[in-house]
């Protein structure tokens, strides 16, 4: 069966340059690179090196990387290490409706333990509004954390605007840039951006390593408390292999990224105009154009996007859904109902998220299977044989959204 993988922001294939540059770290260079006898200096070496490959990626200082072993600790350690280094401060922390779990984890434990979390609203279009931001700041705030795309429809928030904003006010600003990170160029010091998360395995690097860029002077209150690793801040002896991973995954996204964003966004705009073509009733969730290049986020209404995916799954495509399955319930997801999409569209969403190892006949199936699949599922659907009755009396927007 033809295998085609467009589940890219839920992870990725390690890049076979990136398998290599870590081998010898599991191998022969097993050293704690803590040791200063000989078995600890190449790994040292290599942890040094890839901090000032992820450096550069960013455009920061090497001082200014932590290791971390995922995004998700990543995103608590910015999130938790500065409401703890700020707690004296203030108590209000801002945030948006549609964060990654880890971020929206992290806040949600805080406010638990009285800090005053903001969870800001996103328009129909998955865009926040900078009004609104404002308007939320108190003289309490202590931290911002937005995140840099969204990882369900892609959207890029104003990051560069979000950052001049905190910085007038003094009011540090976190950014989850775990889906921005090697789609898109990012520069911390051009952004005004404190704290930044990315993960490896978002890059092409193997799972269970990430790093976290805090600007020089910021001050946090480490997670895992323990050894001198990562100058204090990350306890722990290092994770080797994965680091070096990370470090090789970095320079590869700074080498090859324009050339990537032009491959992939062809791709995904094959994929989308083809599946909007052949298929009525889609909606794309998200912003047309302030997109990362590789995601496409699309409602097929009247269809259930859970069992759509196991249709695609057969026919050996892989992709997801925005709902997550909990317990047997399915959930829509919160994303998407931030956006005001109907609860029925939500659950008819599929993302389908494209990444450096796609080809033009691995969209062309796509494009070929679907219509087939949308068109049986709906075909079984009561709901369907109403609206197609009424067809001549809905009319679908560019933007794709349905008006009655
Ligand atoms: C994947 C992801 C994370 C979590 O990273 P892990 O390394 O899987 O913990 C955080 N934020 C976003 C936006 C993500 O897509």
């Amino acid at each position: 069966m033809k295998k085609i993988y467009l589940d890219n922001n839920a992870t990725t294939a390690v890049h076979p340059e990136v398998f290599d540059a870590m081998l010898p770290y599991l191998k022969d260079e097993f050293g704690n690179p803590s040791s200063i006898h000989w078995a600890g200096r190449n790994p040292r070496k290599a942890i040094d090196e890839a901090r000032e490959k992820a450096a550069k990626l960013l455009n920061c200082d090497v001082s200014e990387i932590i290791f971390t072993s995922c995004g998700s600790e990543g995103d608590n350690l910015a999130i938790k290490g500065i409401a703890e280094s700020k707690r004296d401060k203030g108590n209000h922390i801002i945030t948006t409706k549609v964060e990654h779990p880890a971020v929206l984890g992290a806040c949600k434990y805080l406010a638990k333990t009285g800090f005053d979390v903001t969870f800001l609203d996103v328009d129909s279009q998955g865009m926040l509004d900078l009004e609104q931001l404002k308007r939320a700041i108190t003289s309490k705030t202590i931290l911002i954390t937005i995140m840099f795309a969204n990882n369900e429809t892609g959207v890029i928030f104003p990051i560069d605007e979000i950052g001049k904003i905190a910085k007038e006010h003094n009011i540090l600003f976190h950014t989850d840039a775990v889906q921005g990170v090697g789609k898109v160029p990012i520069d911390v010091k051009k952004l005004n951006v404190d704290l930044l998360t990315l993960s490896g395995h978002k890059i092409y690097a193997p799972k269970g390593v990430a790093a976290v860029y805090v600007k020089r002077g910021v001050r946090l209150v480490p997670l895992i408390h323990g050894g001198h690793q990562e100058r204090n801040r990350r306890g722990g002896t290092e994770n080797t292999a994965g680091i070096a991973a990370l470090g090789k995954a970095c320079e590869i996204a700074l080498r090859d990224m324009a050339e990537e964003t032009k491959h992939i966004t062809a791709l995904r705009d094959r994929l989308e105009n083809g599946l909007r073509e052949k298929i009525p009733y889609v909606r794309l969730n998200g912003h047309p154009t302030r997109r990362i290049p590789n995601t496409v986020n699309l409602s097929f209404e009247f269809v259930e996007g859970e069992s759509l995916l196991l249709n695609l799954d057969m026919k050996g495509v892989a992709a997801s859904s925005g709902s997550a399955c909990t317990s047997g319930t399915l959930e829509p997801s919160h994303v998407l109902l931030a956006m005001g999409v109907p609860m029925e569209s939500a659950h008819g969403s599929v993302r389908f998220s494209l990444g450096r190892g796609n080809s033009a006949e691995d969209i062309d199936y796509v494009i070929e299977a679907l219509p087939a699949i949308v068109e049986r599922m709906r075909s079984m659907s009561p709901l369907y044989s109403t609206a197609a009755k009424q067809a001549a009396n809905i009319t679908f927007s560019e933007s794709g959204s349905c008006s009655h």
